[in-house]
């Protein structure tokens, strides 16, 4: 292996959203571009089912999320672009890998209390195993670098954790992954309260969004009256002051800082110019994404090439461990 590996991942539960885009895609661009660095960037549709799902949207929003990537740059002939479920090696290193884990550590995860907090019904080994099925997708490939948002910190611990214990126990060389971050590490939600997120209705702008449902989405989101002696540090204001920040620059944001601790902020006003610069920076994906979405079988072969060259990598990997392990 001359280059160093790079993994990351979004799973199969909807189009790309800004957090997505700003906290994890620009970092997988950046990386792409770097010569030192072979990509391989996956849509997790296996991990898209450790909460409900819809069979009938399954294999579109794959696709969706394909397109969106290619739509957002990333570039088949310098990145490994597939879909998690074609490369079943995945699923059988995790089954390796969660002798290596305590049933305890993962309950104890804030990620897993999160979820089970949203979907207290669907409380499955597979999302308590989550943890470990990524530690498995980025193992899998011995990468060194994972760009992904904050959120998944807990997550990538787990997989140093487990890395380390394979290495001394079974002679393995996994690498200890770490998070190559971007200048957004973490976007809130719209809704005033935790991260963006797809599987949160409310909670985010998709990157194929008019300007239209966009101002319709920011319109909900909380304000206050406008005015006050601190600027909050957190809540819906702190998060809409983040967002003009990021699509305005900073100048526009001190501005709208001025305004709150003097004459007050007209919220309409702030919504509707933001929602104007939101459009303005998702305007070329969306044209790019047009291309894709006319031309599925394109699309299909991209997913289908990138498995196969995944697996050549995937299936030695599974073979060291094995022997490694003492396997038959
Ligand atoms: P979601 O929670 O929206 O379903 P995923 O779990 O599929 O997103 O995450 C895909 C990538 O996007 C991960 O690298 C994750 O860290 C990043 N990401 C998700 N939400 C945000 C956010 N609100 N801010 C920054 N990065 C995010």
């Amino acid at each position: 292996m001359d280059k160093k590996r790079v993994f990351s991942g979004t799973r199969a539960t909807g189009r790309l959203h800004l957090g997505n885009y700003l906290g994890a895609v620009k970092g997988y661009l950046e990386l792409s571009n770097n010569p030192e660095y072979e990509t391989i960037y996956m849509v997790m549709d296996l991990h898209a089912i450790t909460t409900p799902f819809d069979k009938e949207k399954l294999a579109q929003n794959t696709r969706d999320v394909v397109m969106d990537y290619l739509a957002c740059g990333l570039d088949p002939e310098k990145s490994i672009i597939t879909a998690q479920s074609l490369v079943p090696e995945h699923t059988y290193l995790a089954h390796i890998l969660s002798a290596e884990i305590s049933v305890a550590r993962m309950q104890h995860l804030p990620t897993f209390k999160e979820k089970v907090a949203q979907h207290p019904d669907s409380v499955t080994m597979a999302l308590l195993n989550y943890p470990v099925l990524m530690a498995a997708d980025i193992l899998l490939y011995k990468a060194s670098l994972v760009p992904v948002g904050i959120d998944q910190e807990p997550h990538l611990e787990v997989a140093r954790e487990i890395a380390r214990k394979m290495n001394q126990k079974y002679g393995t060389d996994f690498p200890e992954p770490k998070r190559f971050t971007t200048k957004c590490e973490y976007m809130p939600s719209l809704t005033g309260e935790g991260k963006m997120s797809k599987s949160v209705e409310g909670s985010f702008v998709s990157l194929t969004d008019d300007l239209e449902t966009i101002k319709r989405k920011l319109s909900v989101a909380p304000t206050d009256s406008g005015k006050g002696n601190r600027i909050p540090e957190k809540g819906g204001v702190a998060n809409l002051l983040q967002f003009v920040e990021l699509f305005e620059g900073k100048d526009q944001r001190k501005k709208f800082e001025n305004d709150y601790l003097g004459v007050g902020i007209r919220y309409g006003d702030l919504k509707a110019e933001l929602a104007e610069a939101i459009c303005k920076e998702l305007k070329p994906i969306q044209e790019e994404r047009k291309h894709f979405e006319e031309n599925p079988d394109e699309v299909d072969r991209i997913i289908r090439e990138g498995a196969e060259k995944a697996s050549k990598i995937a299936k030695e990997t599974v073979k060291e461990v094995k022997e490694k392990m003492g396997f038959i």
